[in-house]
Order: C-alpha cells, then structure tokens, then sequence
C-alpha cells in the first residue's frame, strides 16, 4: 500500500507553480524544443569552483581589484567608460550581439547588483535583467523597500554569449576591466554578486558560491557579498530560503 505521505509525481510540479505565483510570475508558457534540442534544458548548478580563474592579472596596469580604491582613474564617469567601450570588438562575442548591455540605475547607487551576461532579452533591449530573471531580481530589490532605480544593475560581461552560455575566460579578462570602472565610479556601499561567475570574478579566485554565499568579504574599500542567480532560483525554487535570509542580510547592512 502507497505511504500516505509519499509525494506523488504532481507535487513537484505544483510546488513550482505555488513559488511562480507567490513571486507574481502567473503566465506560463512552454517554449517549443528547438530542432536537434528536444531533450529538457539540464538544471542549472552553482559553477563549482576552479572554473574562473583569477582576471586580476589580465587588467590593466593601473587597475588592481585588491586594495583601498588602488588605481581609480582620475575623473572618470559612467558616460567615459561607456564612451570608450563604443562600438566593443575587443572579444570574440562582438559578432553575436545585437546590443552592448552597459548597465542601468543610479549613478550613486548604495547598492550595486552585478550579474553574469546578459541573455536573449536583455540582448534586444541593451538592457540589464529584463527578462524572467530579471522580473525575479526586480522583486528581490522591491522586497528591500527599493525600485530599480535606487540601485545600480550591471554583469560581468556585457555581449550576449551565443546560446547563452557561460562566458569563457578570455571574454571575462577582456571585459571586466569595464565592470571594475563602473563600481569604482558609483562606489556603492554594497557590491550584490548574482551567482558565482561576478563573485569569482571580483573576488579574483575561485570560490563555490553555495560555501560563501551570505558572507561579506572585502573588494576595493567596499563590501562584497553573494547570493544566487535569479536564474538559478527559478530552476531550484529550494534555494528561495537562502536567497530570503540573504535579502535580510542585505537589509540590515543597508540599514
Ligand atoms: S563582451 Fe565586453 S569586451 Fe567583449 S565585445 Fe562585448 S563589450 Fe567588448
């Protein structure tokens, strides 16, 4: 005889529609398999440690990521860096985009999310988090008594890698000496890592995000912290309860 409380099949399902709805994402949709991609996308893990190596070597002279405010450049702003990135070829990612997704919100923001790259949405509009995730991170920032435009919103790279997959090594060297700009320009109070790619990335070493996640550690005379990826969340609706205890953390710090 069925153990009365053995989960049938269905629940899993319905626990993911409950946390959709309990977020404010109610229209679902099935996207059609792509040809030759009829299998399910495979869930999405934490990018376990050693897969980003250190980027502090490859920036340039004047910009250390380590350090009290160690290289900022003299009068630099938002609108300069975006200036100089102009029409980007400096990686192998140039030829895939259709729009370079700076980054958006307060010039002064107090906190600063930073992403991974931005996807197919984000790609359209040159504009960062618009997509599913985004509606996710825009909730998560709401829940802290804020709007979009209290905060600042950018990732580690800024062109779409095709089929959005994980941006590689070479394009996070050559990318994010842009990222390290743009947060020494804003100089938030607190640098929010999106997953494990931005926190490798500031951090310079590789670290597993579900060891550190809700940790603060020091990034150029500012505090750093991590949690996971919207992305993430969406497909392991479980994690909801850190990401709660870390929008907490967040709200206290910020308070
Ligand atoms: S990802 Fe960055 S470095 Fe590469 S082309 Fe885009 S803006 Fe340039």
């Amino acid at each position: 005889m069925k153990d009365q409380h053995e989960e049938s099949p269905r629940q899993p399902l319905r626990a993911w529609l409950d946390f959709y709805e309990e977020l404010g994402l109610t229209p679902l949709y099935r996207r059609p398999p792509r040809p030759g991609r009829e299998k399910p996308t495979p869930v999405l893990e934490p990018t376990p440690a050693a897969v980003f190596p250190p980027v502090a070597a490859s920036l340039p002279p004047t910009l250390s990521l380590f350090g009290e405010a160690a290289g900022r450049i003299e009068g630099d702003t938002l609108d300069r860096i975006r200036a100089e990135i102009g029409d980007c070829q400096r990686c192998k990612l140039a030829p895939h985009r259709k729009t370079i997704v700076y980054g958006s919100g307060h010039p002064r923001a107090q906190l600063v999310f930073v992403g991974e790259a931005p996807g197919a949405d984000e790609d359209l509009q040159g504009l960062p988090f618009v997509g599913r995730a985004g509606q996710l991170l825009t909730h998560w920032i709401e829940s802290l008594g804020m709007t979009r435009e209290d905060v600042y919103i950018c990732n580690v790279i800024k062109c779409r890698p095709p089929g959005n997959r994980s941006p590689e090594k070479d394009e996070i060297e050559t990318c994010s000496q842009f990222l390290v700009r743009q947060l020494d320009v804003i100089r938030p109070r607190l640098i929010c890592c999106l997953g494990s790619v931005a926190l490798q990335t500031l951090l310079g070493k590789s670290v597993s995000i579900t060891r550190v996640r809700g940790q603060f550690f020091d990034y150029r005379g500012t505090k750093l912290f991590a949690t996971f990826h919207p992305a993430y969340l969406l497909r392991n609706p479980n994690a909801n309860r850190q990401v709660q205890e870390d929008l907490r953390t967040i709200r206290q710090f910020l308070s």
